[in-house]
C-alpha cells in the first residue's frame, strides 16, 4: 500500500514540475518551444494515467487507464520527434513528416482504444505484491506493432540529433549531446520497465525531469555559456579598458586594452598606482566614492586623455563586493572640442570684424549723406522754382531710403551676431501708438490712403518693456502696409489680453486693403532678403530685410507674429508681445489731432540770445549744421577739432555744445571729458551729434554723461526739439 501512495505522491510532484516547466517554456519564441510544450502536455496525460492505474480497484478501469497511458506515450514520442527536428533545424523534414506521422499516431491511438472491445493489444491480469493488488498487462502480438511505430519515431529523432552532433562543434555539440543523453535515459527506463515486468512504470516521472533538463539546456545553459564566452571576448576586444578589483582591492581582471595602453595586467595592477590612484584621489577630493573623472596620461610620446568611470560592485543587500574601472580614450574627442573652440573663436573674430566693418561703413556713408541731405534741405527751404523743388524732394526721398537701408543692415548684422539686446524701461503705450500715428499720417496722406487707429482705452497706462523695439516693429509693419497699398487704407487696432496679475499681451493688428500676398509666399515672408510678388513690387523700393528683422525682434521679446492675407484683398499682420504692467490705470482714449501737412519748413522756436558751439572735423558738416539752424537765429560758433573746442570752452560760456564722436587726435569722448572737467563749460549740456548709429550706442553716450544723442544725417526737427529742451528757458522764444 505504502508503495502505491509513495508512487502517487512522486507522480503528482512530477506533474507539478511539468506545469512549472511549461510556464517557463511559454517564454520561448522559437517554434520548437511549442512542440516541447506539447510533449510535456502529453507527459502530464501519461503520468495522470499512471496514477489512475495505481489507484484502480477494478480491471476495467485499469484497462481504460492503460489505453490512455499507451496512447499518450504515442503523442509524447510524436511531439518529441517534432521538437528534435525543429531544434536541429530540420524544418523541411519536419514539414514532410508532420501530417503522415500524425495520422499514423492517431490510427495507432484508435487501435489502442479498440482494445477495450477487441483485446488485441493486451489483456489485464492481477498481480499481488505484499498483499496489495496491482493490475498489469499481458501483451498480444499487435501491441508490438504499436511499439515498433514508437521506436521508429524515437530512432528518427535520435538519428537527427546524432547527425547534428556530428556536424556541430563546441558548445552546440554539447547541447545536442545533453538532449541525446536525456532521451536515451528515458528509453532505458522504459525498456527496464518492460523487461523486468515491473508493477508500475517509474520512467514516467522522468518525463518531468527530462522536460526540465531540456528546458535548462536549450534556454539557460547554452545561451549563458555562449554569452559568458562572447562577453569575455568582447571585453577583451573593446576599445575601452576594464579593471576589476575584489573587496580587498586585489586586482582580479584587466582586459587587453589596459595591457596595451598602460602595460598593466591583473597580476601587476595595483590600486596605489596610476591611473587608478589619481582617479580615486580625484573622487575622494570631490567627496564621492564612485563617478567619473578625467585623466591625462603624459607618459607616452603623445599626451592621451581618458575618461575613467569608477563603480562599486554591490550584492543584493547593497554590500560592497568589489569595484571596477572603465577607461575610455577621449583624446580624439578632446582634440575635436579644442578644434571647435578654436573655430568658434575664429568665427567670433570674423563676426566682430564684420560688425566693425558694417559700423564703419555706416559711419562713412552717413557722413556724406549728412551733407547731401543737409544741403538739399537748404535748397528745399530757399528755392522758389517748383521744378528745382521737385528735384530736391526726389533727392530727399532717395536719401531717406538709403538711410533706412543702412539702418536695416546694421540691425540685421547685430541680430545675426546675437548681440541685439532687449532694453527694458517703463513707457506709456498710448504715447507710443500716438507717435506711430503722427509718424505715418503724412506718408499715408500723400498716397491718399486713410489711416485709422483704434486703441482699447482699457490698456494699462504704464507698461514695462522695450518701447524702442516695439516702435521699430510697428514702424516696419505699418510702413509696409502703406507701401504695398494703392487704394483704400490702413487700420491699426491695438488691444490686449490679460495673462497674469501683472502681465498682459499687447496685441497690435495692422490691416491694409493692398495687393495682398499669395498663400504659398506667406511662409517665406520672414526670410532675410526675401521679397515676394517681385513682378508687381519691382517699382516699390525694398530690401526684403524689414520683416525678417521684425520677426526676430518680436521673438527676442518672447512675442509672436502672424500673417493673414489674400491676393487683391489685403493683408493683416498681428503682433503679440508680453509686457509687464506697472500702472493698472486705464490709458484712456486715443485722441489724434490731425496736423495740417506742412509742405514748407517752419522753425519751431527762436533763440537769438543763445550761443552754441558745434564741433566736427568735416567742414561741410559744420556748414550744414549752421545752415539748418540759421532760421532759429541761434548764435553758432564752430571748431574743427577737439583741441580747438577745448580752447574755445576755456574762454567762452556756451548754452549747448554739439560734438562729433570720431575726430582725429582727440575724439568726441576725450574732448567731452576735458570740457566738463575744466574751463567755463563744465555744466554745459553736450549733445553727441555723430554718424555712429550702432544699436544701443545712445545708452552708452548717456552713461558717459552726454545730455543727448542725435545721429547723422541730421533730422532738423529732432535737433530743434532737443535744443528747445536743453537751452535755458529764458532764451527760447516762440
Ligand atoms: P521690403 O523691404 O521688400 O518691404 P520686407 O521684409 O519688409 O521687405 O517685406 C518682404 C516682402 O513681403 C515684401 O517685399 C512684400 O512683397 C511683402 N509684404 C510685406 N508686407 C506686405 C503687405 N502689407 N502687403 C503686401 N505685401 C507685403
Amino acid at each position: 500500500m505504502l508503495t502505491k501512495i509513495l508512487y502517487i505522491i512522486i507522480d503528482s510532484i512530477g506533474i507539478i514540475i511539468i506545469l512549472f516547466t511549461i510556464r517557463a517554456i511559454m517564454g520561448i519564441k522559437a517554434e520548437y518551444g511549442k512542440w516541447l510544450k506539447y510533449t510535456l502536455g502529453a507527459s502530464i496525460l501519461a503520468i495522470a494515467s499512471n496514477i489512475l492505474i495505481a489507484c484502480s480497484a477494478d480491471p476495467m478501469l485499469a484497462e481504460i487507464a492503460y489505453c490512455f497511458y499507451f496512447s499518450s506515450i504515442n503523442w509524447i514520442i510524436y511531439c518529441l520527434t517534432g521538437f528534435c527536428l525543429l531544434y536541429t533545424e530540420h524544418r523541411t523534414e519536419f514539414n514532410i513528416l508532420r501530417i503522415p506521422g500524425g495520422c499514423i499516431m492517431a490510427a495507432d491511438a484508435l487501435s489502442i482504444f479498440a482494445n477495450l472491445l477487441l483485446h488485441h493489444h493486451f489483456t489485464i491480469y492481477e498481480k499481488t505484491v505484499g498483499g496489495v493488488v496491482f493490475y498489469q498487462t499481458a501483451f498480444r502480438p499487435v501491441y508490438y506493432i504499436h511499439l515498433t511505430i514508437d521506436y521508429i519515431y524515437i530512432i528518427v529523432a535520435l538519428l537527427f540529433i546524432i547527425s547534428r552532433i556530428v556536424n556541430s562543434y563546441d558548445l552546440y555539440r554539447m547541447k545536442y549531446v545533453i538532449i541525446l543523453s536525456v532521451l536515451l535515459f528515458v528509453i532505458a527506463l522504459n525498456i527496464a520497465y518492460m523487461a523486468l515486468s515491473l508493477v508500475l512504470d517509474a520512467s514516467v516521472v522522468f518525463y518531468a525531469v527530462a522536460g526540465m533538463l531540456i528546458y535548462f539546456c536549450t534556454e539557460i545553459f547554452v545561451p549563458r555559456k555562449l554569452m559568458n564566452s562572447s562577453v569575455s571576448r568582447a571585453v577583451d576586444d573593446m576599445n575601452e579598458g576594464l579593471i576589476i578589483f575584489d573587496i580587498s582591492n586585489n586586482c582580479i581582471y584587466t582586459n587587453a586594452f589596459c595591457e596595451y595602453r598602460f602595460g598593466i595586467t591583473a597580476s601587476t595592477c595595483d590600486i596605489t598606482r596610476d591611473p587608478i590612484a589619481s582617479v580615486l584621489k580625484d573622487l575622494e577630493a570631490s567627496g564621492r566614492n564612485f563617478g567619473e573623472t578625467s585623466y591625462i596620461d603624459r607618459s607616452g610620446a603623445e599626451v592621451a586623455h581618458y575618461k575613467i568611470k569608477y563603480t562599486s560592485l554591490l550584492d543584493r543587500r547593497a554590500r560592497s563586493i568589489g569595484s571596477y574601472f572603465l577607461l575610455q580614450d577621449t583624446t580624439e574627442e578632446v582634440h575635436y572640442m579644442e578644434e571647435i573652440q578654436r573655430s568658434r573663436i575664429a568665427a567670433d573674430k570674423a563676426n566682430e570684424a564684420k560688425s566693425t566693418f558694417l559700423a564703419n561703413m555706416s559711419h562713412e556713408i552717413r557722413t556724406p549723406l549728412n551733407a547731401i541731405l543737409g544741403m538739399n534741405e537748404m535748397i528745399i527751404r530757399t528755392t522758389q522754382n517748383p521744378e528745382i523743388a521737385e528735384y530736391a524732394d526726389n533727392i530727399q526721398d532717395s536719401g531717406k531710403t538709403l538711410l533706412s537701408l543702412i539702418n536695416d543692415i546694421l540691425d540685421f548684422s547685430k541680430i545675426e551676431a546675437g548681440r541685439m539686446e532687449v532694453t527694458e524701461s517703463e513707457y506709456e503705450p498710448l504715447q507710443l501708438i500716438r507717435d506711430c500715428y503722427y509718424f505715418f499720417e503724412q506718408t499715408a496722406g500723400v498716397k491718399d490712403l486713410y489711416l485709422h487707429f483704434n486703441f482699447d482705452e482699457k490698456i494699462p497706462m504704464k507698461l514695462y518693456g522695450d518701447p524702442l523695439h516695439i516702435r521699430q516693429i510697428l514702424t516696419n509693419i505699418i510702413s509696409n502696409a502703406i507701401k504695398y497699398t494703392k487704394e483704400g487704407g490702413v487700420t491699426v487696432n491695438v488691444f490686449y489680453n490679460n495673462t497674469g496679475s501683472n502681465r498682459i499681451e499687447l496685441i497690435t493688428e495692422v490691416s491694409d486693403t493692398g495687393m495682398g500676398i499669395e498663400k504659398e509666399d506667406i511662409p517665406h515672408l520672414f526670410e532675410s532678403f526675401k521679397r515676394v510678388n517681385e513682378s508687381e513690387n519691382a517699382a516699390i523700393q525694398g530690401t526684403g530685410l524689414g520683416l525678417s528683422i521684425t520677426k526676430q525682434l518680436v521673438e527676442l521679446m518672447n512675442g509672436r507674429i502672424t500673417v493673414d492675407s489674400a491676393p487683391g484683398e489685403g493683408s493683416s499682420f498681428k503682433v503679440m508681445i508680453p509686457q509687464t504692467v506697472t500702472d493698472h490705470t486705464d490709458s484712456g482714449k486715443l485722441i489724434l489731432l490731425h496736423k495740417k501737412e506742412e509742405a514748407v519748413y517752419k522753425e519751431s522756436f527762436h533763440a537769438p540770445d543763445a550761443k552754441i558751439l558745434i564741433v566736427d572735423d568735416v567742414k561741410l558738416n559744420l556748414k550744414v549744421a549752421c545752415a539748418l539752424l540759421r532760421k532759429t537765429r541761434i548764435k553758432t560758433e564752430t571748431a574743427l577739432s577737439g583741441d580747438a573746442a577745448i580752447q574755445m570752452c576755456m574762454t567762452t560760456k556756451y548754452d549747448a555744445i554739439l560734438l562729433d564722436h570720431r575726430m582725429p587726435i582727440k575724439d568726441g569722448i576725450e574732448t567731452f571729458g576735458e570740457i566738463s572737467s575744466k574751463g567755463m563749460n563744465t555744466d554745459t549740456p553736450v549733445i553727441m551729434l555723430t554718424a555712429n548709429a550702432v544699436n544701443g550706442i545712445e545708452e552708452e553716450y548717456k552713461k558717459i554723461g552726454f545730455a543727448g544723442y542725435l545721429s547723422k544725417p541730421i533730422d532738423i526737427s529732432s535737433l530743434e526739439n532737443m535744443l528747445k529742451d536743453i537751452l535755458p528757458i529764458a532764451k527760447v522764444l516762440p
